[in-house]
């Protein structure tokens, strides 16, 4: 029996799963191999949806499926917090006291927000990285009727690297709706030395943001807040009074993968192959998603080009043969959808080899991200597309 644990039953645990139910049906219908998933809620969560929360068009309950409901009927779920992998018994431990063995491990267990980890943070500055913070970040927004916004990034690497930008323009646009933009100076602080990690997405985003008349502050990673003044204050020392703060919290790994040994401290992204996705050169840990250092976008795109390559490595191991065809390796691939406001959107696609080209802004491609919300349970995490 090849036992095939995969920890994490978000985008890309629930896709390799179900991709992995059907590739090896025939073996895991004769009892040859197992797969199953661990997962701490049961609840599928889809995180995109955060950003239309805090801009109004969408509720929590809309964004969460039972996981069972997501998964193929061949693949087994236990619900639990994994606490650590034994990786001498090859065993992985769930607080509590199950311990779960495995031949094959999949680690798909996403990133931590970490708003405590800045001081003043969880008081001052808003976010929209939890369905509960934006709905915060709404009232706020609702209750604002002019003076200073600053939205930027805490530090990086963080998910979905549009996602600031992205509420900046639909804030902009808001404001501009609602009669308040005469009275509200916007800033948009990035902590590297242009508006974008990308260079081709910063051409396309810093023409934008003085288009829309929001001061670009470079080189700002949030150091300390003081509540007192109403100033967040970088590394670098540059200080930005605000009224109303939006940041990206600072990101991490989970911490039972720096405890386990598998991913370094202080960050605990683990050490990923970037073509095979193989975790620290072992030669059955996979990693996928947030969860690894690729210098990519932590994007569920990134998860959903990953997965396929899981796929094929673990079927490839357990029929005693070598990865082939278009998924033996991982290419890089990410495709995301970024919104500009006013009813327009664009598109980033890209790979290890090839910088994104961003399309002309116009509405087919907001549409596109729309779409892709409305139909993502009934498609992404079940293989579809
Ligand atoms: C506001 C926002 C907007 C975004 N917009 C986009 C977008 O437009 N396009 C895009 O592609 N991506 C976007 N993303 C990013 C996307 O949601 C993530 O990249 C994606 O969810 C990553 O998938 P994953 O499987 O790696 O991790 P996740 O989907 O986060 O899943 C991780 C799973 O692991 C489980 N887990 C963690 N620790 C443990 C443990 N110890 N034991 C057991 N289970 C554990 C969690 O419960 C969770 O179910 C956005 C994210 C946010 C927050």
């Amino acid at each position: 029996m090849d036992r095939i644990l995969i920890l994490g039953g978000g985008v890309g645990g629930t896709l390799t799963a179900n991709l992995l139910a059907r590739k090896l049906r025939r073996r895991i219908d004769r009892g040859e191999v197992e797969v199953a998933v661990v997962d701490a809620t049961g609840a599928h969560v889809y995180q995109p949806g955060f950003m239309y929360i805090a801009m109004g068009g969408e509720r929590a309950e809309k964004l969460e499926k039972r996981e069972r409901a997501l998964l193929d009927d061949r693949v087994r779920l236990f619900i639990g917090t994994v606490d650590r992998v034994d990786e001498a018994a090859k065993t992985v431990h769930i607080v509590g006291g199950a311990a779960l063995p495995y031949d094959h491990l999949v680690l798909a267990t996403g990133a931590r927000i970490l708003p405590e980890a800045i001081e003043h943070f969880p008081t001052e500055a808003h976010h929209f990285y939890t369905a509960d913070a934006a709905l915060k970040l709404r009232k706020a927004l609702d209750a604002f009727t002019g003076g200073r916004i600053v939205i930027g990034i805490a530090s990086m690497p963080y998910k979905c690297p549009p996602a600031p930008l992205e509420v900046a323009f639909l804030i902009e646009a808001e404001l501009r709706e609602r009669g308040l933009r005469d009275k509200t100076e916007m800033h948009y602080a990035s902590s590297i030395g242009r508006a974008f990690t990308i260079e081709s997405v910063s051409e396309m985003a810093t023409p934008i943001l003085e288009e829309k008349g929001i001061e670009l502050h470079t080189f700002f990673n949030v150091e300390t807040i003081d509540p007192e003044r109403k100033v967040v204050q970088s590394l670098e020392g540059e200080e930005l009074a605000y009224d109303l703060l939006i940041l990206v919290p600072p990101h991490k790994g989970q911490q039972f993968l720096m405890d386990s040994g598998l991913a370094p401290a202080p960050g605990g992204w683990l050490p990923t192959d970037r073509f095979t996705l193989r975790v620290g050169g072992r030669p059955n840990v996979y990693a996928l998603g947030d969860a690894t250092d690729l210098p990519l976008s932590k994007a569920g795109s990134t998860a959903h080009f990953e997965a396929p390559v899981v796929v094929e490595a673990i079927a490839a191991a357990v029929e005693g043969r070598a990865p082939s065809g278009k998924h033996a390796t991982y290419e890089g691939n990410v495709m995301c959808f970024f919104e500009i406001g006013d009813g327009k959107g664009t598109l980033l696609r890209f790979d290890y080899d090839h910088p994104p080209v961003p399309p002309k802004p116009n509405a087919l491609w907001h549409l596109g991200k729309i779409v892709f919300n409305k139909t993502y349970f009934h498609t992404v995490p079940k293989g579809r597309v």
